[in-house]
């Protein structure tokens, strides 16, 4: 909405927008969980004082759902937030707060009542990274040593172990109403799953190898003219067309107000598990080359492949694995009892 810093644009604008700028390596402002999350459960304060920051890059969230204990198994988290007057106190541990080391907000889940049944007992709050008695300490993965070169599709973004002792936030920074956060976070992780750039992750991948393959050889070996070659990339490029489809088609049920339960479950299956299919084609294609990182003298295209090739598999992991996406496809798609 306009009112809050946007341009009034539909899901498909949105859509549009995200592929034109994804193409070119740039993000867009606003897209994610956190955002979505705001619009459709925020105060009309939270929506004026964080919206428009979370449009112009100002202000960045950090996701701060996954704890040691709790990941597949989200509801069973135990970072508690206890009301203090105004206030609540929040102590506890998140996993995996990838930006955390250079996100304005943190955008959590904790436990606001441990009485109630696990699900029922969650809220969501929204706050500065900058309030005391937070700790943000690096977990390094394969993806950041060493670091990965510009225009990789997964970047070298950092993920982290943050932790929250005493840490005093007003009432206001709650998002939704008590203990409805875990409902408030489901939307917004669903409308998430949908994102553009989940398939335009997948597409550049592949439009690197095609392009690169256009243009090069391997000791003498043309490899554009490879026929099995040829045919593989061709595969890789109708499996990518299935992805652009499969989100065109949520972002439009989402546009009519249409029911939306298991679409973005789907699309987050097929998105990062083509993109592991395209990393081992390119394994094939480029032989021991697809091996070299940056650090080597002798990489190709800076290490882009290797680089993308370490970080296809945490896709599959993130923002709800393949194996629980799956599981929800069985019982929202198929009608599956639960197993
Ligand atoms: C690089 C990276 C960045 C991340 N960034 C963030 C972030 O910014 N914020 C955040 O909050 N979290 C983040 N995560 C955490 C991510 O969402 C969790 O790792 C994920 O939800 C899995 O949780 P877990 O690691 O505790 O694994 P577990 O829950 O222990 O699961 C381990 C494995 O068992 C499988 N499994 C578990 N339960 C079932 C089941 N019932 N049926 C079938 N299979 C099952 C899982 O699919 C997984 O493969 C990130 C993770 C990674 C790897």
């Amino acid at each position: 909405p306009k009112e809050y810093g946007g341009q009034d644009g539909s899901r498909i604008d949105q859509y549009i927008v995200e592929e034109e700028f994804s193409r070119i390596g740039v993000g867009v402002g606003g897209a994610g969980s956190g955002a979505p999350a705001i619009l459709a459960a925020g105060t009309e304060e939270q929506k004026k004082t964080l919206l428009p920051g979370l449009i112009s890059g100002e202000i960045t969230l950090a996701l701060g759902f996954t704890e040691p204990q709790a990941g597949a198994d989200l509801a069973s988290l135990q970072c508690r937030a206890v009301k203090d007057g105004d206030e609540y106190v929040i102590n506890g541990q998140k996993m995996y707060t990838s930006s955390a080391h250079y996100a304005s907000h943190i955008y959590l889940m904790a436990r606001t009542d441990p009485d109630a049944p696990k699900h029922r007992g969650i809220s969501i709050f929204i706050f500065p990274m900058d309030t005391p008695g937070i700790t943000v300490r690096p977990l390094w993965t394969i993806q950041n040593d060493p670091p990965a070169p510009i225009g990789t599709t997964y970047g070298q973004r950092r993920t982290n172990e943050t932790f929250f002792e005493d840490v005093r936030v007003p009432a206001t920074c709650m998002l939704g109403e008590e203990n409805q956060g875990w409902y408030v976070g489901a939307m917004g992780l669903n409308l998430d799953r949908v994102g553009a750039s989940r398939y335009l992750i997948s597409v550049r991948r592949d439009e690197d190898i095609i392009n690169w393959a256009k243009e090069n050889d391997l000791g003498g070996h043309e490899v554009g003219q490879d026929p099995a070659i040829r045919d593989r990339l061709a595969e890789l490029w109708i499996e990518a067309q299935v992805c652009r489809l499969m989100t065109m088609r949520s972002m439009s049920l989402m546009e009519r107000g249409d029911t939306f339960t298991y679409e973005g479950a789907a699309e987050k299956v097929w998105a990062p598990e083509h993109g592991v299919r395209t990393t081992e084609t390119i394994s094939q294609i480029l032989g021991p080359y697809a091996q070299l990182m940056s650090s080597s003298e002798e990489n190709i295209e800076g290490g882009l492949f290797a680089h993308n090739m370490l970080g296809a598999f945490q896709s599959g992991i993130n923002h709800g694995s393949v194996q629980v996406m799956r599981d929800q496809m069985a019982r929202r798609g198929l009608g599956l009892p639960r197993g």
